[in-house]
């Protein structure tokens, strides 16, 4: 089986093949779909059989829940048992958007896509495709990020084709998605909100809505025994084929540094990739330099990280050397996936 490719935009949506794409997902079929963060790959949540299939396509650990979607706001108190005053408020200022949360579930949520858990994670897309697929497809669509599990998330519909489609019904491609990362999870199942994966909203964001919010243990000490509460930020992610290493120091350092390593890769013969900024790109001598963005707007280097390493895949790289970006509000959240992309492999220039 080869995926049905429909291509539309938000401006002009297609109903015929969204209304399609939604009994697709009423029988237990998948359908990946543009969301604002990245492709998600989407099977109705309340049919366990269909969250297996997610699974399956993806080679997902059986333990790394799915987040279920929702396209109406009324939606939530049927899938969840007791939201707090505090989800409320987050909900309230932040859906639809780029913002997850962990709740108490529901009986009607299987446990096939919770993962096993007695929580769920919810979240309601501002992307106009994802709103009406969600609708037609009975309100509730299970969706992790559309790649093969371990893999680079998929920003554009060809990512998507790339690694799932021998595997699923249906992909709508809507384009490039604006952000590149995934939500921001929040959890409230206990007393303090908790963060378990940065993303767009940062902790501060959160914050100053919320007062106290903490970020996950998990997530801040990078290699001892502490796990991250959200099961699947344990798995290695994002990962290109390459050997990647992020080199860290000041600008000028770190341009020196990847210069002589490029230099000693590639006298040994390797394929070096070198992630650049559009502030730094022409300082480099060797190697295959792509700018992930500008350090001006970090909002472009969100946007293009995964594309970036993808295509470094297509050329073949075996090693690469990336800049860090600590930038000031989205640093956290890219350097988290950066940082797991490169299995925690820092040189400090
Ligand atoms: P993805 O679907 O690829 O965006 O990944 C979803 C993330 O949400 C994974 O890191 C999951 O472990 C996390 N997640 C989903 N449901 C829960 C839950 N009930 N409790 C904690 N983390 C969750
Ligand atoms: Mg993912």
């Amino acid at each position: 089986m080869r995926a049905e490719v429909v291509a539309m935009d938000a401006e002009h949506l297609d109903m015929e093949a969204i209304r399609k794409a939604g009994d697709i997902l009423k029988s237990g079929g998948l359908v990946a779909f543009p969301t604002e963060t990245v492709y998600g790959l989407g099977g109705n949540a309340l049919d366990p059989e269909a969250s297996r299939k997610i699974y399956a396509a993806k080679g997902r650990p059986s333990d790394n829940p799915l987040i279920v979607h929702i396209a109406d706001i009324d939606k939530l108190d049927e899938i969840t048992s007791g939201v707090p005053e505090k989800a409320r408020i987050l909900a309230e200022k932040y859906w639809p958007g780029p913002l997850t949360m962990i709740l108490n579930k529901a009986d009607i949520v299987p446990k096939e896509t919770t993962g096993g858990l007695e929580s769920v994670a919810v979240r309601f897309p501002s992307d106009r495709i994802a709103q009406e697929l969600i609708r037609a497809g009975g309100g509730f669509v299970a969706a992790p990020s559309a790649n093969t599990s371990g893999r680079p998330s998929p920003t554009m519909s060809e990512h998507v084709e790339e690694d799932l489609g021998d595997a699923i019904d249906m992909i709508i491609d809507g384009g490039q998605v604006g952000i590149g990362l995934e939500s921001t999870i929040v959890d409230f199942t206990e007393e303090i909100p908790v963060v378990l994966r940065p993303g767009y909203i940062s902790l501060e964001m959160l914050q100053e809505t919320l007062g106290e919010v903490r970020m996950d243990k998990g997530l801040l000490i990078t290699d001892s025994k502490v796990r991250p509460k959200a099961p699947g930020m344990k798995y290695r992610h994002y990962a290109p084929r390459a050997d990647l290493s992020i080199v860290e120091g000041s600008e000028e350092d770190v341009i020196a540094m990847i210069n002589r390593l490029t230099e000693e890769a590639e006298a040994k013969g390797e394929k070096v990739g070198i992630i650049a900024t559009d502030e730094t790109e022409s300082l480099y001598v060797g190697g295959d330099v792509r700018s992930i963005g500008s350090r001006e707007e970090e909002e472009t280097i969100a946007h293009h990280l995964y594309e970036v390493l993808r295509d470094f895949d297509s050329d073949d790289v075996n090693v690469i050397y990336s800049e860090a970006f600590y930038t000031p509000r989205m640093g956290q959240a890219i350097m988290n996936r950066l940082l797991k992309a490169a299995g925690h492999k820092i040189i400090k220039a």
